[in-house]
């Protein structure tokens, strides 16, 4: 049943709206002129030190506020841009909006490591994404060190000729590539050794159900076995308490993000956690 809320004077728009075919009209009609009228904005969640809790990157997540749809999550939008190619328009404005404020940040000395950015596999058909890359690092004096790139099993399933060349680039420019949700697809895993990516991001489906449910447990387990063995980085999304901190630190994973530490944050209240601040409660 659909259902509207008003949140701070904002409709709310609710996933179950989305599925009517007229809805769904709407939906692409509006993403269409989303960029040109403003209606983007990235909020940044903490990856940290599960340790420490020091912040060591932030993850740039999509936001969409529109007149008439209200506030929406990328689950409700994403793939009406996929299946429209939107995407492609959105994920470069992403990109280079990432980087401008990761820009700043470095320049006001906040000493922000590096900013994730979520691509869709749309963004990897063609051979444009190593070049819109290069070019946006370039407009900001950023290293290439600065970005990490997340991206999706479906990247690979897709299999399009161009990628192993843009993943060689992107490295080349010292780009940090990831595979978000790891455990999540269907890929199998012989493309984990051909593949030249740093690092692999446990799927919050599994780590919600650590330390309670044995198959979460043993899902954790064996990613955690298939990163330490291949050499590869590991970070666990969607760590929402204590146990699941502890249960992660003694698997060996050192780098988290989740409730537990900050929701997606406004770059001012990111810059404020750099500070050392405590941030808005969850
Ligand atoms: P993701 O990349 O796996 O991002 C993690 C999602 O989990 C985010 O949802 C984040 O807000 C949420 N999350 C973080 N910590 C917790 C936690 O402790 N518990 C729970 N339950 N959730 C947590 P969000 O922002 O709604 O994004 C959903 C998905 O939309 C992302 O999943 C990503 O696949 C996609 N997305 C977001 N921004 C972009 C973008 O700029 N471009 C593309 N192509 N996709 C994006
Ligand atoms: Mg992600
Ligand atoms: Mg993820
Ligand atoms: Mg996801």
């Amino acid at each position: 049943e659909s259902k509207r809320r008003i949140r701070n004077g904002w409709q709310l728009f609710t996933p179950a709206l989305a599925q009517t075919q007229q809805d769904r009209l709407r939906v692409e009609t509006h993403l269409r002129r989303a960029i040109d009228n403003d209606e983007f904005h990235l909020v940044y969640q903490p990856q940290v030190d599960l340790r420490s809790r020091r912040v060591i990157a932030a993850e740039a997540l999509i936001r969409w506020r529109n007149r008439q749809l209200g506030e929406m999550r990328p689950d409700h939008f994403i793939d009406h841009a996929e299946s429209t190619g939107d995407i492609v328009r959105i994920g470069a404005w992403v990109l280079r909006e990432a980087c401008r404020q990761t820009a700043a940040w470095r320049d006001a000395g906040l000493g922000v490591v590096r900013v994730a950015v979520n691509v869709s596999y749309r963004q990897f058909l063609g051979d444009e994404l190593a070049a819109h890359v290069h070019d946006v690092l370039a407009e900001f004096a950023l290293p290439g060190s600065a970005l990490e790139l997340e991206f999706t099993e479906r990247v690979l399933i897709e299999d399009a000729p161009d990628t192993l060349r843009t993943f060689a680039a992107l490295r080349d420019m010292g780009v940090q590539l990831s595979i978000d949700d790891f455990g999540e697809g269907y890929s199998g895993l012989n493309y984990l050794r051909r593949l030249p990516i740093h690092g692999l991001k446990l799927s919050q489906l599994f780590v919600g159900g650590v330390p309670g449910d044995r198959s979460d447990v043993a899902v954790c387990q064996a990613v955690a076995g298939i990163a330490r063995s291949l050499g590869l980085g590991l970070v666990a999304e969607g760590i929402e308490s204590e146990a699941q901190r502890r249960f992660l630190l003694d698997l060996g994973v050192t780098v988290g993000q989740g409730f537990l530490f900050a929701p997606g944050l406004s770059p001012d209240e990111f810059s404020r956690r750099l500070h050392g601040g405590p941030g808005p409660p969850v």
